[in-house]
């Protein structure tokens, strides 16, 4: 799960990283009430969405008094913007956070990643910060530091320091420097988190070393455990199919293509990804119904795929373990009906009481494309759609 930037601060804050002050405001008039809050002076008004890369897209702007706040403010609210993270279409911003305008030094680079290859979590640091790290891991890749955390002893501070020293901070602020890079491990570790990003740690002409950017997403295992979390999930910034499915208990990412998936497993859903690409088509999301599936979350899975309208197929690859096949069957014969499906459907199932389940496909009256094979399936929905 994924938070917004000012909430990742208020967390941070709490762990003793040092964030500059800022005021949310949902309006150009709130907007400007906050500049004045925070001075008058130069402020900087930043659009809050789920995506990086604001700045280059026009989302954070520098404004050098109240009136400017809310007119900067007034330019990005109820608009849609685009970043390199954001595809095409953008996000609507809903809220500015107004935030005092700072004197930069130096933009460092620092985040808690988990490295799944040594089983710890690992600080990525680099004095080029500020950028897309993704460019810098690439381009310059000695710019690049790393320590590796071991989860007994925690951040230790002969690592904190080495950082330090390699990225030549001055003697004056190692300390408060440390004292970030302590303060991130602990929010990640104590909360959670999947990733906790600061893009750009700056050192400010006036001796401060603050988060001028954050990021957080969680572990939505561990969720459960953390209500105060939980409670900063942002519906609006997530895929409203994404979140339908959710409700539901089922696993479901949306992709680019036009054949909708649905199929029980993980393993067997990527594999049916995979053979859909193999004959040419493209796969329209990931759909696990999960192992144990009844007839009713079979037909909400069916549902949500159908309400998808860039769906031309659909194609039902399921294999039936604990799930019977005349179940499923029954499933996507009454959703089927209900919906008055109107793209083709090829259904390949096999397994427990698979024959009870081609009967009741074949004696439902509906068109159902039957296949014996994942080859086949994906070769006759490929067909079928074309
Ligand atoms: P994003 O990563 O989405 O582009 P950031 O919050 O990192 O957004 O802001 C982009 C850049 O804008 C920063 O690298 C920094 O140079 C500048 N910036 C952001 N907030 C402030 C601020 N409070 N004061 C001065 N400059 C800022
Ligand atoms: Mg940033």
């Amino acid at each position: 799960m994924n938070i917004h930037e000012f909430q990742a601060k208020d967390i941070l804050k709490r762990f003793g990283v040092v964030v500059p002050r800022s005021i949310v405001a949902t309006t150009p008039e709130e907007a400007k009430k906050a500049a004045q809050e925070l001075g008058g002076g130069v402020c900087v008004v930043k659009a809050q969405i789920h995506a990086g890369g604001r700045g280059k897209g026009g989302g954070v702007k520098v404004v050098k008094n109240p009136d400017e706040a809310a007119a900067r403010a007034g330019d990005m609210l109820g608009k849609n913007l685009v970043t390199h993270q954001t595809g095409p279409e953008g996000r609507k911003v809903r809220r500015v956070l107004v935030e005092q305008g700072l004197d930069i030094a130096r933009e460092l680079y620092l985040a808690m990643v988990l490295d799944r290859a040594q089983s710890r979590v690992t600080v990525i640091c680099s004095s080029e910060g500020g950028v897309e790290i993704e460019k810098v891991a690439e381009e310059q890749p000695d710019k690049i530091l790393k320590e590796t955390i071991d989860p007994v002893i925690g951040l230790a501070p002969f690592q904190c320091r080495r950082i330090a020293i390699k990225l030549g901070i001055p003697a004056a602020l190692t300390g408060k420097f440390i004292a970030a890079m302590q303060g991130l491990y602990r929010a990640f570790d104590e909360c959670d988190a999947a990733l906790a990003e600061i893009n750009p740690l700056i050192l400010t002409k006036d001796g401060q070393v603050m988060a001028l950017d954050a990021k957080m997403n969680f572990d939505s295992n561990a969720l459960f455990r953390h209500k105060d979390i939980l409670a900063l999930r942002d519906t609006d910034e997530e895929d409203p199919r994404e979140l339908e499915a959710s409700k539901f208990d089922l696993s479901y990412i949306s992709l680019d293509g036009n054949i909708a998936c649905m199929v029980n497993g993980a393993g067997l859903a990527m594999a049916t990804m995979d053979i859909v690409k193999l004959y040419g088509g493209e796969p329209a999301n990931f759909l696990d119904v999960g192992g144990g599936a009844d007839k009713a979350k079979v037909a909400n899975a069916f549902r949500i795929l159908l309400a998808d309208e860039r769906v031309k197929g659909v194609l039902i690859n399921i294999f039936g373990g604990i799930m019977r096949c005349d179940v499923l069957a029954q499933g996507v014969v009454d959703a089927a009906r209900e919906l008055s499906i109107k793209v083709p459907l090829v259904v390949r199932m096999q397994g427990t009481n698979v024959a009870e389940g081609r009967k009741i496909l074949a004696d439902s009256g509906l068109t159902i494309i039957s296949a014996e094979t994942m080859a086949e399936a994906a070769e006759r929905i490929v067909k079928a759609i074309r």
